[in-house]
């Protein structure tokens, strides 16, 4: 077995290597494109986010075209997560409950997700739309403008900024201390 790896690392080092770091909001799509994967937009059920489909001769992303853009965004991170942290699987299924995501196996064995590898795609999608460094610099910027702002209003600022959900912003600054727990 290989080392485990660090989401985040290797969320940065894929976007520096494709040199899609420097522009927001940061294309995802892009990425999945340089490392050969298709992506199908489907009206899906409301609790299904999206796939990865492993085949041996493709991969595909489907995501829930009934989504709103932001949530797109982050579950095609999340695919890409689990494709490029190498989890062991040929079909993830990731429902809108995280614990809910079922990964099959080609002998046809099929599993609930581990929970680890939802933890580590989830950390792997939000460094590659929100990379730390660049959530540093625009979060001094913003406050140097306006240092006035409301946590409100710069989640706001931010989410519009790096095309997420404010949900996902705010969680981001939560977790990266620029904003303490409500
Ligand atoms: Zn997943």
């Amino acid at each position: 077995m290989s080392a485990p790896k660090n989401p985040e690392a290797e969320a940065t080092a894929l976007l520096s290597r494709l040199k899609l770091d420097k522009n927001l909001p940061i294309r995802v799509e892009s990425v999945a494109k340089a490392l050969g994967v298709d992506i199908k937009y489907e009206p899906f059920d409301e609790d299904l986010s999206g796939v990865l489909v492993k085949e041996p001769a493709r991969t595909v992303i489907g995501v829930n075209s009934s989504h709103a853009i932001t949530r797109q965004r982050f579950t095609i991170a999340h695919e890409l997560g689990h494709l490029v942290l190498g989890h062991n699987g040929d079909l993830f299924i990731d429902k809108t409950l995280r614990s809910q995501a079922v990964v099959v196996r080609r002998d046809g064995k099929s599993s609930l997700g581990m929970d680890a590898d939802e933890i580590q795609a989830n950390g792997f999608a939000a460094e590659l739309l929100m990379p730390k460094q660049v959530i540093a610099q625009k979060v001094a910027k913003t406050l140097e403008k306006k240092s006035k702002l409301t946590p409100d209003k710069l989640v706001q600022e931010l989410a519009a900024t790096f095309r997420v959900s404010q949900q996902a912003m705010e969680y981001r600054l939560t977790n990266l201390g620029y904003l303490i727990p409500s």
